[in-house]
């Protein structure tokens, strides 16, 4: 017989809760995908710079584009102290964010894009079928562009560019001193 939850996470510390349910889910997913059940889901975005959120590219993100991005996706947010950094997944359809609650400023930010990366790049794919080797390949490129989204959150389009042109100027300025 199959223990209720609250039985079998009895005793556990918050941690070692976050870790058994992490545990749960990835098995009900791979149960899930092995009975050859397929998922309906929107077309995946293939690029890092065209995620579906205003101002996307353009400005700067915060937490609020965050919770307003998972509110409109339907994505569920889980915010507790976690083992990890933070996790996106999706069990019968339902796609699902973890956030650890003891991240604070940029890093809390970095995270919640990073995933959100995971969610519109890499929602569907049949990552539990792959053979291990393939596996490995294609989770560090996943990793890779979920960090671009992260990345392109924190400095988009202008502010590069900003950031570039006033550290070309102060070289121009060392350069052009030396050479008086
Ligand atoms: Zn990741």
């Amino acid at each position: 017989m199959e223990k209720r939850a609250d039985q079998k996470t009895k005793g556990l510390t918050d941690v070692q809760k976050a870790a058994l349910v992490k545990r749960q889910l990835k098995a009900q997913d791979h149960k899930f995908r092995s009975q050859g059940k397929t998922i309906e889901w929107s077309p995946r975005i293939t690029s890092p710079y065209d995620l579906p959120i205003p101002g996307w590219n353009e400005r700067r993100m915060t937490l609020r584009d965050f919770r307003l991005t998972c509110e409109r996706e339907k994505i569920v947010l889980l915010q507790l102290p976690l083992p990890y950094r933070g996790l996106c997944l999706t069990c019968h359809d339902v796609p699902t964010i973890w956030i650890d609650s003891t991240l604070r400023g940029v890093e809390r930010l970095q995270v919640a894009f990073h995933e959100l990366g995971h969610y519109f790049m890499h929602k569907g794919l049949p990552l539990m079928l792959m053979s291990e080797k393939e596996t490995d390949a294609v989770r560090d490129w996943y990793e890779v562009q979920a960090d671009a989204v992260s990345i392109i959150a924190l400095s988009p389009r202008p502010q590069l560019s900003k950031a570039m042109r006033k550290h070309a100027n102060r070289v121009r300025k060392t350069q052009t001193n030396r050479s008086e």
